[in-house]
């Protein structure tokens, strides 16, 4: 490795390590090593279905945008439930159990952070998870296997023991963004001391704006993604690679170890 890009990991892990309240951002690209493709990239489900047919209003409208929404979820849902963690996540569960971690705002619909050991009460999944669905008139949650494979044995239309709609707990196209977790995160962003964003183009919103409001209250932000995001004239500090790489990397200057993940 170069020498130039040894002492940005160097104060890159100086900075991570010295946070008192470390608030990190994950995107698409912490879980591609954990073979999840991104879905907005050329081969994603995106380009094999129309996410215009698939708006949340469509999806309460529509029987049959629902039955296209839980084939999709045929295809999808296995490869979600199945995957594992990467070092990326490890890293990040290792930084809570070490102290100073306030926050991991995710806008991975995977669950691969809790996977990795990172606690449900750190998280924030601010486009929600792919791993439970919810009853849109009663707010019940449960785990999406068991609806998934009611869809699977010919129920078209699965229903809450409510007779509510049921649908994947992820935020739609055309779906209001969770309010308490997004005003959570906003209010997380502006107490932090560094901001960490990893594999984010930082191009979706709300999370996009989350480095703004920290750098306007004085984070220091550092930005690990393998392409140029619009933050990265702002950042203290860009790492250009792999998730994994780099924040094993860190991990090693800090000497955190990752066994127990
Ligand atoms: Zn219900």
């Amino acid at each position: 490795m170069a020498p130039a890009a040894d002492t940005r990991l160097a104060r890159a892990a100086a900075l991570v390590g010295g946070a008192r309240r470390l608030v990190v951002l994950t995107g698409a690209g912490i879980s591609t090593e954990s073979g999840i493709p991104d879905f907005r990239s050329p081969g994603g489900i995106w380009t094999r279905y129309d996410p215009r047919q698939l708006t949340f209003d469509r999806f309460c409208a529509s029987a049959e945008t629902r039955r296209l929404y839980w084939e999709m979820g045929n295809d999808l849902f296995p490869a979600l439930r199945d995957a594992h963690p990467n070092t990326g996540h490890r890293v990040l569960a290792a930084l809570e159990r070490r102290g100073g971690l306030l926050r991991i705002v995710t806008q991975n619909v995977d669950g691969l952070h809790q996977k990795a050991g990172s606690s449900p009460g750190v998280m924030i999944e601010i486009h929600g998870t792919a791993l439970q669905v919810g009853c849109l008139a009663c707010g019940a949650r449960q785990d999406r296997g068991p609806v998934q494979a009611r869809f699977a044995a010919g129920e078209q239309d699965p229903r809450c023991a409510c007779g509510g709609l049921l649908k994947p707990a992820t935020i739609s196209f055309g779906q209001a963004m969770p309010e308490r977790e997004t005003a959570q995160a906003a209010a997380d962003a502006a107490a932090s001391d560094v901001f960490l964003v990893i594999g984010s183009s930082l191009e979706v919103y709300p999370a996009a704006g989350l480095p703004r409001v920290a750098v306007d209250n004085g984070a220091a932000l550092v930005i690990v993604n393998r392409e140029p995001t619009p933050y990265d004239a702002d950042a203290d500090l860009v790492l250009r690679g792999s998730a994994g790489e780099t924040l094993g990397a860190i991990a090693a200057q800090l000497g955190l170890s990752l066994s127990d993940a």
